[in-house]
Parts: structure tokens; sequence; C-alpha cells
């Protein structure tokens, strides 16, 4: 059964989500020992009704194999008052715009992300990438644009965010790209350039926590003040809106 709630709209009345799609577990190989399981028990006390698991891609070291993408369909999907939902943080991972899943995995996942890592692609290397991102949401199910805030892969945000609009994409608001602390670069400055296009635009986006293992889940605390400064309208935030959230992954 769907999860629905009344009176959704409240992100920034309430500093908190409902739904948290990006999360890696255990199984992304890298920060963390907490299983899918203690996610879940994370996300109950979180007031998380809705968790999105998002392994990284194979291309990252020691993260899931296909296989374990595969037999996600098997899992439970209601673990303490939670429903989870199964779907990966894929790699691009040729600057034309290749991923580290193929078609027939991802199209047995829920919903996919598509980020760009260092260590699957050299920043160094390469300057635009908006074409790797668009040729990359030619794949199915990729729903979500993983923190394309980080400077190191510079993006024009308005040719990528327009063509996103028209293929049913969207852009995520990532909670670590804006930590005091965040290895990646540039994350307040485009973030807030990402948030006044889709305001403009009138394109949703996605906050996510980005929580490696159960720590984070839920945690947008760095994204609710650039949410604020740019008077970002609740109606385009996905988080709170459940109903939104299922036309976004059905691509109605
Ligand atoms: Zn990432
Ligand atoms: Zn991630």
């Amino acid at each position: 059964m769907l999860a629905t709630f009344n009176n959704p709209m409240q992100v920034l009345a309430n500093s908190s989500i409902l739904i948290d799609l990006h999360t890696h577990s255990l199984s992304s190989g890298h920060g963390s020992t907490d299983t899918v399981n203690d996610m879940a028990k994370a996300a109950a006390c979180a007031g998380v009704k809705i968790l999105g698991i998002s392994e990284h891609g194979p291309a990252t070291a020691g993260s899931a194999k296909p296989s374990y993408f595969r037999s996600l369909k098997l899992a439970n999907r209601h673990r303490f008052g939670v429903q989870l939902l199964f779907g990966a943080e894929v790699n691009i991972i040729t600057p034309a715009g290749a991923l580290d899943l193929d078609d027939n995995v991802l199209s047995g996942l829920d919903y996919a992300l598509v980020s760009i890592h260092p260590p699957t692609l050299n920043p160094y290397e390469h300057q635009d990438l908006t074409n790797a991102y668009i040729n990359a949401m030619e794949h199915p199910n990729i729903r979500f644009l993983g923190h394309i805030d980080d400077a190191r892969f510079p993006v024009d945000f308005e040719r990528l965010l327009s063509i996103a609009k028209e293929k049913g994409v969207y852009p995520e608001i990532n909670n670590g790209s804006l930590m005091p602390d965040a290895y990646r670069k540039g994350g307040q400055e485009n973030c807030r350039k990402i948030l006044e296009i889709c305001k403009r635009i009138n394109l949703p986006v996605l906050l996510s926590s980005d929580s490696h293992g159960a720590k984070n889940i839920g945690n947008i605390e760095y994204v609710l003040p650039l949410l604020k400064e740019c008077d970002f309208p609740e109606h385009l935030v996905i988080n709170n809106q459940p109903d939104l959230l299922w036309k976004i992954l059905e691509k109605l």
C-alpha cells in the first residue's frame, strides 16, 4: 500500500521531511556498518515515513554488485512503520554518460539517482559535463540528478534543468554538499543557483540527507536556510508530497 499523509506540504514549517530517498547502508561498502533494518529503525525515529535506500553503483569500490540490486525486489518493504523503496545511486563512468548498472537492472528498481564521483570519473580531465547528465537521463528509471552542485564537475544548470524538466527528472538538494566540512566543492553557491532556476521554471526538487548509515537520515539542517533564503515554494519540494512522488516514480 502506498503511504499518503494529511496536510503534507510543511517542510519549512516543520523543519522535517517525510521522504528521504538518498541514503546508503553497509552495502555501499564505505562509511557505515548499518543494515537496512538499522536504517528503517532510524527513519522511524526521525519521522521519515518513506525511506529510499540508494546504494552506490558497482563502479564505487566495495559497493554492491548487480546481483544485489536484482535481489532487492525480494526485500521486505515495510519495517518499523516505514515504507521502504529500493533504488540506486548510479555512477556516470564516461563523459558521454555511460552508467555502471545495465538498464535491465535499473528497470527492476523503484528509482535511481545519477551522480558523478571522483573515483569513478576523474573531474580534472573533463570540463562541462552537461551532456553526460543529459545522456544519462535517457536510461529508464533515472528519476533524480544527484548532487549536480559539485563544482569539480561543472554543468550548465540552465540547460541541464530545462532538459531534466522535459524528461521528468528532478534535481536533488543534497544536505551533505552543504555541510561545513563537505568534501564536494561549491555546494552553497551552486545549490542556490539550482533553487533559483527551479523556482523560475517550476521544477520540483528532492531534498536529500545522503546519509551514509543511519545517523543522518532525514537530516536537512543545511538545506533549510537555503530554501528560506531563496523563498523557495513548498509546492516545489517533493519530500512531503507522497502523491507527487508516486507520480514522479511512475512518470505520470
Ligand atoms: Zn553521491
Ligand atoms: Zn550518496
